[in-house]
């Protein structure tokens, strides 16, 4: 078994935002998960360097392309670590190798005689490096996406034969019914197959920044295309994920190839529903397994918090909350693959209600109770078959949702259960039976099931919030991540070590007594 995931590539032109994060922790969590599976995982993210935006944004800044690249490059690699992504590789489409693969498989896809010479003219918006179709044009001739003016180009171009993919995309979708997820972006990307498929430009002959067409050098590819390739060009030549068996390895192609998931915006649909499997159609390549569209995150500006502002700014919220705090929130709050409201407030909701309360309390109160009546030590027995029931089949289930690109209902079914140990605390009552010395044997039982009910919530959150967890199973004395191990009863917890708050409750108000908050 192997897993590959792909978020799409940045475009430079633009600074790292609350979207690029979002795309990049949803696609972390998947490839964590995947881990904790024991299944070979790559986890792909990178940047898109080409095309006509980026030479103008150049332009204007009185530098050349590849300086601008290089410099914006550099803010999008700083963004994974900053949010906890583990990605495997990063990749730039201005590295060497992928442009080498760009014009072969290109090449190939004219070998097989799916390119030719043509003149293209049309309403063309700068902004997307794209020409516009008759029906997607906004009122005033403005580009749907920018607002902006569109131009009308004209201009000698190889073209790719997309038509000639019609029935082969229809038959496609037929059979796989979960190719795009959720069904809303299935339906549709098929009734733009529907509605009939005209052949595209496959290169620029104005301009100069992009990969150059091999047979005709005065031609760079059309930037998507370019784009597109960087899921397959970056396994021939990222390096092998650590902790690989040499046998998988020798050939990253052949270990990963084709994607599982790739994540994208709805905004890119087309180019990755549509355009994306005809290629691979045309260069006989496989195709991806799945595509999970998410929606855009909408700022609710009213709802503000008394810390962070109108604004929801993921740096912000980061430094003064932790990466683990943004992380939750934005897969919590949105279900994955619709449009949704954020906030600032309902930011500072679940942080205090869910992660320092529900959570953060939770783990706290237990190891201090541990401490208080047993020393820190679990004495060793069965947990309490009450709760065993509760939990039985839970990682399974989250495994299953989390196949579905169901991040959202997945967090969930592991929140029910922290919410089922906190009432087993009030039902239990630990700090009743410690008064009562001929019920020892059941405040055992308690706290060995309350510490190990914890272990397995926080073994499944692993991939949600990788640092508290880390955290909190190290002060349980269990540090295995491994998802086989997630079932409750198995963890074997003999020794327990005080914990700092996971999720400090004064947070937002300490800064507010200092003064650096904002109260808008
Ligand atoms: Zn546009």
């Amino acid at each position: 078994m192997s897993f590959y995931v792909t978020t799409p590539i940045y475009y430079v032109n633009a600074a790292p935002h609350l979207g690029h994060a979002y795309t990049t922790i949803a696609a972390d969590v998947m490839a964590r998960h995947h881990r904790q599976r024991g299944e070979a995982t790559f986890f792909l993210t990178g940047t898109d360097e080409h095309g006509e935006p980026v030479a103008d944004a150049a332009h204007a800044l009185g530098v050349t392309p590849q300086e601008l690249a290089d410099r914006n490059a550099e803010r999008f690699k700083a963004l994974a670590p900053q949010i906890e992504a583990s990605n495997d590789f990063f990749i730039r489409t201005t590295d060497p190798q992928h442009m080498t693969k760009v014009q072969e498989v290109l090449t190939r896809v004219r070998e097989n005689g799916f390119v030719y010479e043509g003149t293209y003219e049309g309403w063309y918006c700068p902004r997307c490096a794209d020409f516009k179709a008759e029906n997607e044009i906004d009122e005033g001739n403005r580009c749907p996406i920018h607002h902006i003016e569109l131009t009308r180009e004209q201009e000698d171009s190889y073209f790719f034969k997309l038509s000639a993919f019609q029935e082969r995309l229809e038959a496609l979708y037929a059979e796989r019914t979960d190719f795009v997820l959720p069904r809303t972006r299935y339906n549709e990307a098929l009734s733009f197959i529907r509605s009939g498929l005209r052949d595209v430009p496959l290169s620029r002959h104005k301009l100069t920044w992009g990969v150059p067409v091999p047979w005709d050098t005065e031609h760079v590819f059309y930037v998507w295309f370019d784009a597109l390739l960087n899921y397959y060009s970056a396994l021939s030549y990222a390096p092998a994920p650590a902790g690989l068996p040499e046998d998988e390895s020798a050939d990253l192609l052949k270990t990963f190839w084709p994607p599982s998931y790739h994540l994208i915006g709805k905004d890119i649909l087309r180019f990755h529903a549509v355009y994306w499997p005809a290629l691979l159609m045309a260069a006989e390549l496989e195709l991806p397994e799945h595509m999970l569209v998410h929606g855009f995150l909408l700022m609710d500006g009213e709802k503000m918090s008394k810390s962070l502002g109108n604004v929801l700014d993921p740096f912000a919220v980061i430094e003064r909350f932790g990466a683990d705090a943004l992380r939750f929130y934005l897969l919590r709050d949105v279900p994955l693959g619709q449009d949704g409201s954020v906030s600032t407030a309902s930011f500072e909701q679940r942080y205090e209600s869910e992660l320092a309360n529900e959570l953060g309390n939770l783990a706290s109160r237990t190891i201090a109770m541990i401490g208080r009546y047993r020393d820190g030590t679990i004495a060793p027995g069965e947990v309490d078959a009450v709760l065993r029931e509760d939990f039985l089949g839970l990682s399974e289930g989250v495994s299953e949702c989390l196949d579905r690109a169901e991040l959202t209902l997945a967090l969930d079914e592991i929140w029910q259960r922290v919410r089922r140990l906190n009432r087993y605390v009030e039902e239990q009552a630990p700090w009743q039976l410690a008064k009562e010395p001929t019920r020892a044997g059941d405040l055992d039982l308690v706290l060995r099931t309350l510490a190990e009910g914890i272990r397995c919530v926080t073994v499944l959150l692993w991939p949600y919030i990788p640092t508290s967890a880390e955290r909190l199973l190290a002060a349980l004395g269990a540090p295995g991540l491994s998802l086989a191990g997630a079932a409750l009863g198995t963890g074997g917890i003999e020794q327990v070590e005080p914990l700092e708050p996971l999720f400090p409750k004064d947070r937002g108000e300490r800064e507010l007594q200092s003064g650096e908050g904002t109260v808008a």
